[in-house]
């Protein structure tokens, strides 16, 4: 369906879980211990069942589920078996890969359509310090075991000023040996990520072109991803960026946190509890209507950087980045 500024919305991200096996510096604060949930207090399988039903029936086609670490949920395969039922063709996982190598193929044969694992230095050592103690390793091999199994696989890296910049090379580098594309996402003043400096990503496009050069010929726009390629490669090089750049006249998009609060814009505080709503019962005619009026009422644009009563300052696991 058409949002207030045209925009077609058929993207809806569904966070699963607040709770993450990493602590990344720039999302989660240092402190942070994993939520004791009361089953009742997140989204079911069954509600997010039902939303997605919901969902299909108003034009989404893509349902990516997301975190905090979705594969912590015991039920993720379950869940996106679930969503392949109802039809919808694309489903995608964003993930931090640690759990991935050993649910990759049960994951592929539910119905998944491609895995985006979060990954922001091939050393060990730097991705220890900016995980706050994970194993590269684990990350690695679940991404193996992904592209082995025949699921599309994507890259993102945020590069923060200072910390990880001389990982930008080896990231890209991965696109001329493997199918696999990375994206360098700009590191946006949410949560954690207001203690950081990003970098923009014109600086990473030129590092790039003066190291590899690009390929002339290729060259798209999918969603709000820019996408290049290096010469001689194979993967692609994508670059999402948010705060220098504002993509909001493309986004498609709208996201439900695992606690249920429908969100028109990652930048912006929650709006209605969807949860409520099904856990009183509502059928799907009362759950179309909630999100639609909600898809109708986002913003023209995200305010970053700019005077914002109604700015949201949960970290990005609460958002579901
Ligand atoms: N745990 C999963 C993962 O690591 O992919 C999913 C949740 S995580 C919050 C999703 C993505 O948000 C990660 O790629 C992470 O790098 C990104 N992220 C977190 N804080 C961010 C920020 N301030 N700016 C840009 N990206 C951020």
């Amino acid at each position: 369906m058409k949002d207030s500024y045209g925009r077609d919305i058929n993207y809806l991200r569904i966070s699963l879980t607040e709770n993450c096996n990493l602590k990344c510096i720039y999302c989660l604060p240092e402190d942070f211990s994993p939520k004791q949930y009361n089953e009742r207090n997140i989204l079911s399988e069954k509600n997010v069942l039902s939303i997605a039903e919901a969902a299909k029936e108003m034009g989404i086609n893509k349902i990516r589920l997301t975190g905090g670490e979705p594969l912590l949920r015991k039920d993720i395969v379950s869940i996106v078996s679930g969503i392949k039922k109802i039809g919808i063709d694309e489903i995608y996982i964003t993930t931090n890969g640690i759990l991935l190598a050993d649910k990759a193929e049960k994951l592929k044969s539910a119905g998944l359509s491609g895995i985006n694992v979060s990954l922001d230095t091939l050393d060990e050592n730097q991705f220890k310090e900016i995980t706050r103690g994970g194993k590269l390793s684990k990350v690695l091999e679940g991404i193996e075991k992904s592209s082995d199994c025949g699921l599309k696989v994507k890259i993102n890296s945020v590069i923060l000023k200072g910390i990880n910049e001389n990982a930008i090379k080896s990231l890209a580098e991965i696109t001329l040996k493997k199918d696999i594309d990375v994206r360098f996402i700009e590191l946006m003043p949410v949560g954690q990520g207001r203690k950081f400096t990003g970098i923009k990503n014109e600086e990473i496009y030129n590092l790039l072109q003066n190291l590899f050069q690009f390929n002339n010929n290729f060259f798209e726009i999918k969603g709000v991803a820019k996408y290049y390629k290096l010469k001689n490669s194979i993967g692609e090089i994508g670059f999402i960026s948010p705060v220098n750049s504002c993509f909001c006249e493309s986004c498609n998009k709208i996201r439900i946190t695992s606690d249920g609060n429908i969100k028109r814009c990652l930048n912006i505080n929650g709006h209605k509890n969807i949860k409520k709503y099904l856990d009183e019962g509502a059928g799907k005619e009362i759950i179309k209507d909630i999100l639609k009026d909600e898809i109708f009422k986002k913003p023209e644009k995200h305010l970053f950087g700019k005077e914002n009563k109604d700015e949201e300052m949960k970290n990005m696991n609460q958002i579901g980045g």
